[in-house]
């Protein structure tokens, strides 16, 4: 091609867009956080270590759980270094707005409300809500939908989806907000909430914990999606971490996550959106 004839071509793919003001591809990628991971050679995982099985302390203070090993193996397909910076729950989707993390992985649910500030990976695991029930303030309670009364109290943990769910669903009952899951479950042991609402495999087990004085609603009343979350409108981070989704679901890397975290989980019988 003679110089001439190249000049068009050249004028149309390159100073048409640069005096439109438009954005190449070049400068999406160099942009996205996959690029700049990458060039860092390291991954910052935010996340809550204090959601057990997905993310917890072993016995040398050290994170693990399902979580943990999905960010793992994220960084080693990625070949960069990994750090995980333990914070609220609550302050994660700022830490990621505010560029202190590259992405949340904290069993945390994909929901249209959140999805409106981040975005969010197709789901890696499905669950729902679940409620822990107090023996001796709500021997009766065998529905959750009892609970939408201005005598009962249910015990929430902040910026959770049992917490956003328990206002929207039962506005009537009183809410108990807390911190930590902790309080939430001294709050219904002791018989001052009738029910704490929490993700299905929390529930059970503090009900394992605590056979005497709980009883627990175990049939989901929500569909909780839970899915990674990264900067608003970064596609390219997207396809990759989708794509690193389906490869280890195809190749058998997740089911042996799977196995090792969960055993046999109940499975999730009844669906309702948390939005
Ligand atoms: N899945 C729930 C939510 O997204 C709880 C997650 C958690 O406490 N780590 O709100």
């Amino acid at each position: 091609m003679s110089r001439l004839r190249f000049f068009p071509l050249l004028f149309a793919l390159v100073f048409v867009p640069v005096l439109a003001g438009a954005v190449t591809t070049f400068e999406i990628f160099e942009a996205s956080t996959l690029n700049q991971v990458v060039k860092r050679n390291k991954l910052i995982v935010g996340m809550e270590v204090k959601f057990f099985p997905f993310e917890y302390s072993d016995t040398r203070g050290e994170p693990v759980g399902v979580d943990v090993d999905l960010a793992r193996l994220a960084a080693k397909e990625l070949g960069v270094e990994i750090e995980i910076k333990d914070m609220e729950f609550s302050g994660l989707i700022p830490a990621l707005q505010g560029g202190k993390i590259d992405m949340i992985i904290s069993g945390m649910t994909r929901t249209l409300a959140r999805a409106k500030t981040v975005t969010f990976t197709k789901p890696y695991f499905e669950t729902g809500l679940c409620a822990l029930v107090s023996n001796k303030k709500a021997p009766d309670l065998t529905r959750v939908s009892q609970l939408n009364d201005p005598r009962r109290v249910i015990a929430v943990k902040l910026g959770t989806t049992g917490d956003i769910v328990a206002s929207k669903l039962f506005p009537k009952a009183r809410l108990n907000r807390y911190k930590e899951e902790t309080a939430c479950v001294l709050d219904v042991v002791a018989g001052r909430a009738d029910a704490f609402f929490y993700d299905q495999l929390s529930i059970a087990k503090h009900h394992r914990q605590n056979p005497g004085t709980t009883h627990a609603i175990l049939k989901p009343f929500t569909y909780e999606p839970y899915a990674i979350a990264i900067r608003s409108g970064d596609f390219v981070f997207l396809n990759w971490l989708n794509q690193f989704l389906e490869t280890i679901k195809a190749d058998g890397r997740y089911e042996r996550l799977h196995h090792e975290y969960f055993g046999d989980l109940p499975q999730r019988e009844k669906t309702r959106d948390p939005d």
